[in-house]
């Protein structure tokens, strides 16, 4: 099959993933086979390429915002007939048993595989995947509109559950990419007052087009003081600029995976009660719910979408913030 192959982390820059023939995977016990139609470019997949997280399998295939067609299914797999439209997402598997598995919260899991880091993933014409971490993808949306929902869209709505923030509230964001424009979609269904923070002026606009009641640079003070604000930016020089704008009692949740060192900061911008937390992964029900809700808003996506073979100038685009929505990969069809 076709696939881009990360060989060793470089800077994306260097266009260091390969496309290439590699031998297609076969499903394990309780695993289906997918054709791959589409697969999401998430900034996590630059940071498993530029190897600001750690390496956990080389080579290796990036990409976790999958989506295609069942073809075929392991032993013990049943649970999507062949033909089904199924997403493939980054919790690739939890173990089920460790303290939190048994609590609910397998995004926290103590022996996680990651697809497109420690397993293989979707930038390729096939992929592997345990049925039980695999999401029936609503109909209503497109190939291309559905990948970017299974990162962005998901930990876009975690982000905004862990935020605690409530209809008629006021919400920051920090960074306009993939998943702020659409947990904007999300907030303003909520009812929720959006204000966007970003450096890029066409970012500022797309969060205008949908809804935010403000958009400005990213150390420019929104008009009034929000109750919660989310920094998608993987900039850590933002968590003070936000801290300030909070109202007493406010929460900051940090939505990325990797972000740059946080400034000290005096203590007067966390006490009255300020909180910030960041987001780890998504459970599966937190990707069952979001898919719910988004094809009940309906969710729109605004994508730019680039041959797989294409996926080193889809990402130099992401790194320079020349997305505007989702970078999708086209993969087949
Ligand atoms: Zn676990
Ligand atoms: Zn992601």
């Amino acid at each position: 099959m076709k696939a881009c192959l990360l060989n060793a982390p470089a800077r994306i820059e260097t266009n260091p993933l390969q496309f290439t023939d590699v031998p297609a995977p076969s499903p394990d016990h309780g695993e289906v086979l997918v054709r791959v139609y589409a697969c999401g470019v998430c900034r996590t997949d630059l940071h498993v390429i530029e190897g600001e997280l750690a390496p956990r399998k080389l080579p290796v295939i990036p990409g976790h915002q999958v989506v295609g067609l069942v073809e075929k299914q392991g032993d013990g797999a049943g649970r999507f007939p062949i033909g089904s439209r199924v997403g493939v997402a980054w919790l690739h598997h939890a173990d089920g048993t460790c303290e939190y598995c048994r609590t609910g919260e397998e995004n926290l899991c103590d022996n996680p595989t990651f697809t497109g880091h420690s397993v293989d993933g979707g930038y390729a014409e096939y992929i592997v995947a345990p049925e039980d971490f695999v999401y029936a993808i609503p109909e209503g949306f497109s190939d291309e509109q559905a990948a970017p929902l299974l990162c962005a869209g998901i930990i876009g709505f975690r982000s905004l559950r862990l935020s605690g923030i409530k209809p008629d509230g006021r919400l920051g964001f920090y960074g306009f990419g993939a998943a702020a424009h659409v947990a904007i979609q999300v907030a303003r269904h909520w009812n929720v007052t959006v204000y966007a923070s970003t450096r890029d002026a066409r970012h500022q606009k797309l969060a205008l087009e949908l809804g935010a009641a403000w958009a400005g640079g990213t150390f420019d003070a929104p008009p009034e003081k929000l109750d919660a604000a989310i920094v998608f930016a993987p900039a850590g020089e933002i968590v003070p600029a936000a801290l300030a704008m909070l109202r007493k009692g406010g929460v900051l949740v940090l939505g990325g995976i990797h972000m740059s060192p946080i400034p000290s900061f005096s203590y007067d911008l966390l006490y009255e009660e300020r909180m910030i937390r960041s987001v780890a992964n998504n459970t599966r029900k937190d990707g069952e719910d979001f898919l719910r809700v988004a094809a009940e808003i309906p969710i729109r996506m605004h994508t730019q979408v680039y041959p797989l073979s294409d996926a080193n100038r889809a990402l130099n685009a992401l790194k320079n913030d020349g997305i505007s929505g989702a970078a999708v990969l086209r993969v087949t069809g």
